[in-house]
């Protein structure tokens, strides 16, 4: 079975790692890691990931607006955001925008899983 490819988006490099560690932990591959939400448009259209784990607050483009550029680029995205407690007021423009769930910092491993393999539209199977 191809393995399931994912975009890191997050300005934070000590969070891209944590977030590389735990998909590549479950057999996923990372597709690209970018730092701000115009190198995520940008890598998403190299590499057509399956699955974007896209934070919010970023510099030069933040998560709400790569959001909606991915999107108009393609409508099937499956783009989760992740964001820090506090930022609950984006959820559900993200969600009208097409994001497909929604994770608040700071997440256990099998909270980014699952939720991957939600959109994925494949059952769970790791607990
Ligand atoms: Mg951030």
């Amino acid at each position: 079975m191809k393995k399931i490819t994912i975009l890191l988006v997050d300005d934070l490099n000590f969070m891209r790692t944590a977030l590389r560690d735990i998909v590549e932990t479950a057999g996923m591959t990372v597709a690209g890691e970018a730092s701000n939400g115009l190198q995520a448009v940008n890598l998403y259209t190299e590499t057509k990931p399956d699955v974007v784990l896209m934070d919010i607050t970023m510099p030069i483009m933040n998560g709400i607006e790569s959001l909606a550029k991915i999107m108009r680029f393609d409508p099937f995205a499956r783009v989760i955001m992740c964001s820090a407690i506090g930022q609950n007021k984006y959820i559900i423009q993200s969600i009208q925008l097409g994001a497909r769930d929604f994770i608040i910092k700071p997440f256990k491993p099998e909270r980014i899983l699952s939720s991957v393999l939600k959109v994925m539209g494949l059952n769970e199977e790791i607990r």
